[in-house]
């Protein structure tokens, strides 16, 4: 089929039509067609095409994703404190995309919402009768003046955030002699807010353990004027923050990195004039600012702020029916997660598949349900869950703002397998079953007494 938007008695098909016929663009053909296009191969866009694929069958599901490799970033935070090796988070990207779907090699370079259209960096436009938009973040590193020099000359600057940078933190630990480590936050959403602090908390164990804490000045220099979102997390860090002395600066952006001089360059966002203020550092872990890909912020299916504008109940496009955004990219204003894409998967299985099917929506209302293994140490972790309004909700029956063992081998060893074997097969859609599970009485086999705590 040659153009994506023939009328059929279809729900979805004929508002594409629809969208079309007061369009101003004239269409360009297209070179391919499919019942329903992703766009992006990560976390969001593999669950869902896997969904859907094996729905739809082989040949109707096309993915647009452009790299070989598919990483687990959630690993990144142990590679950086040398827990776990940077190969164990990637896995080549043909084995992560259903194997009946299409994988269209390339970039999205420009949507054509009216049209049902996208254009890809390889000339091919592709049309759809449904699309569903995953394209993560995009780390703007560069936004700040001096940092990819630092990363090239600079042993001491690192970054979890990048597979390349990531590759530095562990060495820059082993290396540290003394001085100001500081760990930084951007001031714009970010990906897992949790994880600019849990390398702290590990870089801080690792210097306990390796007998160069005391000489050590560790700051948190954060954008934010909190420690963490939740207040029931957020008091257990900022007692962890006291009792380790930590000493967090709130509301400093990273604005420069002078690396001849090994200085790091903050703006005071609390101050009424342009401030900025001065720190040497002897080690420097840069989390960038984020923002939606630049291709997204330029179309039409963003809102004020550049994230895909989607309902925050459905995922449904609020002015695009046809389109539904899952994950990082999107407005929904939760904590962005890898847990937080899988809960929105089943709410993105249930609505499109209504939409699809000429049922109304809502069918399922997304709770904002999200999650932040908040590792507080070598062995330690606090199991963050909560919600839209930030108020918790723990799937395991104990107190889950202490910092526990079992969590941490949650975080460590069964998470990886369930993304790897269930969330991007399509097979994960969050731990709310076994929340509930767990309220009528199962949660007896993990109360205090039975979990090791440290
Ligand atoms: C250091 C770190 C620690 C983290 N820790 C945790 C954690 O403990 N728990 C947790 O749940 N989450 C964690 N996360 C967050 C989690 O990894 C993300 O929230 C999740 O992967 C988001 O999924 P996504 O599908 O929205 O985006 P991604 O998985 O980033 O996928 C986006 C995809 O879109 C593709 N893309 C981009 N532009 C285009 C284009 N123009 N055309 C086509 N494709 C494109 C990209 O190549 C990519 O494959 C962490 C992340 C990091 C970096």
């Amino acid at each position: 089929m040659s153009s994506g938007c023939v009328l059929t008695a279809r729900n979805g098909r004929m508002i594409c039509y629809a969208l079309r016929s007061f369009s101003t663009a004239t269409p360009c053909a297209a070179d391919k067609h499919y019942k329903l296009l992703v766009v992006g191969g990560g976390t969001g866009g593999c669950a869902a095409a896997s969904k859907f694929a094996s729905k739809f069958g082989k040949g109707h599901v096309g993915i647009i994703e452009p790299n070989e490799t598919h990483y687990y970033q959630p690993m990144w935070t142990l590679v950086g404190a040398g827990i776990k090796r940077v190969e164990s988070s990637a896995r080549p990207m043909s084995s992560c995309l259903p194997r009946k779907a299409d994988w269209i090699k390339c970039k999205a370079l420009s949507f054509d919402p009216e049209s049902c259209k996208v254009t890809c960096t390889n000339g091919d436009v592709i049309s759809y009768d449904y699309l569903v938009v995953g394209m993560g973040l995009q780390l703007d590193y560069h936004k700040i003046k001096g940092l990819p020099e630092a990363f090239s000359q600079d042993p001491a600057v690192c970054s979890n955030y990048n597979r390349n940078y990531v590759m530095k933190t562990y060495p820059a630990l082993q290396n540290f002699e003394g001085g100001n480590a500081i760990f930084s936050f951007p001031n714009t959403p970010i990906k897992c807010a949790g994880a600019p602090q849990k390398i702290m908390y590990l870089a801080e164990d690792y210097w306990n353990r390796t007998g160069k804490r005391d000489k050590a000045n560790i700051m948190y220099n954060t954008s934010l004027g909190v420690i963490f979102g939740v207040k029931k997390y957020a008091d257990s860090l900022l007692k962890i923050v006291e009792e380790r002395n930590i000493k967090v600066n709130y509301k400093r952006n990273l604005i420069e990195v002078r690396p001849d001089k090994r200085e790091a360059v903050f703006q005071k966002l609390d101050s009424e004039t342009v401030e900025t203020e001065t720190f040497s550092y002897n080690f420097l872990h840069v989390v960038p600012p984020m923002s939606a890909p630049d291709v997204l912020k330029e179309s039409s299916l963003v809102d004020q702020t550049g994230y895909m504008d989607v309902n925050k109940f459905t995922l449904q496009h609020v002015r695009y029916p046809n389109i539904f955004g899952i994950g990082d990219c999107t407005n929904v204003p939760t904590s962005k997660t890898a847990a937080a894409v899988a809960a929105q998967s089943g709410i993105l299985r249930k609505n499109l598949g209504a939409f699809i099917d000429g049922r109304p929506l809502p069918v399922l209302e997304y709770d904002g349900y999200t999650s932040c293994p908040l590792v507080t140490g070598y062995g330690k972790c606090i199991m963050a869950e909560f919600d839209f309004n930030g108020q918790p909700l723990e799937t395991f029956p104990i107190d889950q703002s202490k910092p526990r063992r079992s969590m941490y081998h949650m975080k460590k060893d069964v998470m990886p397998e369930l993304y790897w074997k269930f969330l991007i097969r399509g097979n994960w859609e969050g731990p709310a079953t076994y929340r509930k599970l767990m309220r009528f009485g199962m949660g007896n086999i993990l109360k205090p007494s039975a979990v090791h705590q440290t």
